[in-house]
């Protein structure tokens, strides 16, 4: 008897790993074929979305700022870099009162000797006037009145533009993080990143009547604005750091009008 159940047993278990094979067997590359469905239309869905957040950016920045340039770069940042996909062209032409971005992407067909396959697509937007309605200033930028501009840190001031020779701003030393200030109504030109050098990373908001503000050394993450986003006086645009070419956390504040920096210290409330 005892013999009978471990042979009904052994068979059991025989056949259970027969089936179990069977299975594998069949099982296996229909797994394998899933997997690289959904892993293309992963690929597909990705690369789409990037190739939407490209021309989304670069149809904002070229709308915003009426820079065509400008604008192919946010894009070409927006759509990150990929190393499977590769977005193969992004056009911005600014015509008739519109900002129009076209990007095409190249997907590759997982596990095939085929060519891949291209995905186009494009979006336009009115061009936004160019210069922001002033409530402070007025004017070329001549005979500026004073105190008329919100102080950009709630930092005391400390080394000026008359500090040292080819210092072109206003330092206010203090804690990495203490909150930077819009210094007036604007929009975000540039938001960049030098690294080590100079500025480290910096912001420029352009107010219109040909005044420009500048922030500076910010830590590549610290900045809560982006090129073409508009600001109010007040707003937090980011953070003091100790980025670039900086002797300890500070920030180094602009004013430059006509391109040229002024004294900023007379035009802070
Ligand atoms: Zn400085």
């Amino acid at each position: 008897m005892r013999t009978y159940i471990k042979r009904w047993l052994s068979s059991i278990v025989f056949n259970r790993q027969g089936a179990a094979s069977v299975e594998f067997v069949s099982i296996l590359p229909l797994a394998v074929l899933i997997a690289m469905a959904l892993w293309q239309l992963v690929l597909v869905g990705t690369a789409v979305m990037d190739t939407h957040a490209s021309i989304r950016d670069a149809v904002k920045i070229a709308s915003t700022t009426g820079d065509a340039e400008l604008a192919e770069e946010e894009g070409i940042t927006a759509f990150g870099d990929s190393q499977v996909y590769e977005l193969k062209s992004l056009k911005v032409e600014i015509e008739k009162g519109e900002a129009k971005a076209t990007a095409e992407t190249s997907i590759p067909i997982l596990f095939m000797e085929s060519s891949p396959f291209s995905y186009s697509t494009s979006s336009e937007a009115p061009m936004l006037s160019q210069t922001p309605q002033l409530t402070a200033f007025g004017g070329e930028g001549a005979g500026l009145p004073g105190g008329q501009l919100a102080a950009p840190t709630p930092l005391s001031p400390g080394c000026g533009i008359n500090c040292y020779s080819g210092h072109t701003g206003q330092d206010f030393p203090g804690p990495v993080g203490t909150p930077v200030y819009a210094a007036e109504d604007g929009m975000v030109t540039t938001v960049r990143n030098l690294g080590d050098r100079s500025y480290g990373t910096y912001i420029v908001i352009n107010h219109g009547n040909g005044m420009q503000t500048l922030y500076a050394h910010m830590y590549p993450d610290q900045p809560l604005v982006r090129p073409g986003d508009r600001v109010q006086k007040g707003q937090p645009i980011g953070a003091v750091g100790n980025h670039g070419n900086s002797s300890g956390p500070h920030l180094h504040f602009e004013v430059k009008v006509g391109g040229r920096p002024v004294d900023p210290l007379p035009l802070l409330k």
